[in-house]
């Protein structure tokens, strides 16, 4: 099965607060853990952590990952005007041309910042894409009922952290068949709110949503997050410095774990280089991907190679 890791590599231009940081550590413990199995991944990038830490973005792809866009300094790409698409596109323009020469190879990606802000990119800026040869984008986020049963959510003591407690309590999550139920429920408002193509009727949604997978979306390959963010799990609000609780780390690597198994064509993991590669959390990709490697059903892909589309 198709599997690939994504980082959305965007240091303290994608943190929600400003906190010490320092992204070379982060990145080294991340190759390190990678290297270690033998899986690539792909690293969405700032165009700031170009422009300012060029030596980390040769070093990601001398090891053989593939470095994509995640925009210049994280703006939301959602409702732009046509100056905005204009300052987009030069951004791009420049931000792939620096890479190519640090890599030697152009990249043909764009995860977007704020993945569920904008859903889907309007069409001034899928033709901005078009023009510039770019094979694959990542907008869209799905919900899934492991993020209420985090113990984090639990915690919170909100209605869904209650709703996520009973789920837990009366074990709900492990029977696959609510597990599925749950998911559709959680996602519905996609029928209505997006479309997995030009012309797809909310039959075609609804059909999607019971697999969801890849789609072509005009020139492009939508890649989903198939899995939930690591955010999710753990706090968009997380310290790099301080460690998560255990509980949180086993409850997103059983998830993941779980997720996985359940994959039928496609999987990816999603994560941030500043969550993730920090801290005790650098834990939860090494387990995760070790589970992955060893149950010899995973073949890591780069986003670049073409996962196909089963919704062509
Ligand atoms: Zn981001």
């Amino acid at each position: 099965m198709n599997t690939t890791i994504f980082f959305d590599y965007e240091s303290t231009w994608g943190m929600p607060a400003a906190m010490p940081y320092d992204l070379a550590s982060a990145t080294t413990a991340l190759l390190g853990v990678l290297g270690r199995h033998g899986a690539r991944a792909v690293f969405n990038t700032t165009g700031k952590i170009v422009e300012e830490q060029p030596e980390l973005i040769t070093r990601i792809a001398d090891a053989g990952h593939e470095i994509a866009i995640h925009g210049y300094d994280h703006t939301n790409p959602a409702h732009m005007t046509a100056a905005d698409n204009r300052q987009f596109e030069a951004d791009l323009a420049a931000v792939e041309a620096r890479i190519v020469e640090l890599t030697g190879t152009r990249p043909v990606g764009f995860r977007s910042p704020h993945l569920g802000a904008p859903r889907f990119f309007d069409a001034a800026t899928y033709d901005i894409f078009e023009r510039r040869g770019y094979a694959w984008a990542s907008n869209r986020e799905i919900r899934f009922v492991d993020e209420a049963t985090s113990p984090l959510v639990i915690g919170r003591g909100d209605v869904i952290g209650l709703v996520g407690k009973l789920i837990s309590r009366l074990g709900l999550d492990r029977v696959r068949l609510l597990r599925r139920a749950g998911f559709v429920l959680l996602n519905l408002d996609l029928v209505w709110r997006d479309r997995t193509r030009h012309s797809a009727s909310r039959v075609a949604n609804l059909v999607w949503l019971m697999r969801p997978a890849p789609f072509r979306r005009r020139q492009l390959t939508e890649i989903p997050v198939l899995s939930p963010l690591d955010v999710d799990f753990l706090s968009a609000r997380v310290d790099p410095a301080k460690p998560s609780l255990q509980s949180e780390v086993d409850h997103m690597v059983n998830s993941l774990c779980r997720l996985f198994d359940e994959a039928r064509e496609h999987f990816n993991l999603n994560f941030h280089d500043w969550t993730i590669g920090t801290s005790n959390r650098i834990e939860v990709l090494d387990r995760t991907v070790a589970y992955i490697a060893a149950s010899g059903r995973a073949r890591w892909v780069l986003a670049r190679e073409g996962s196909i589309p089963r919704h062509a």
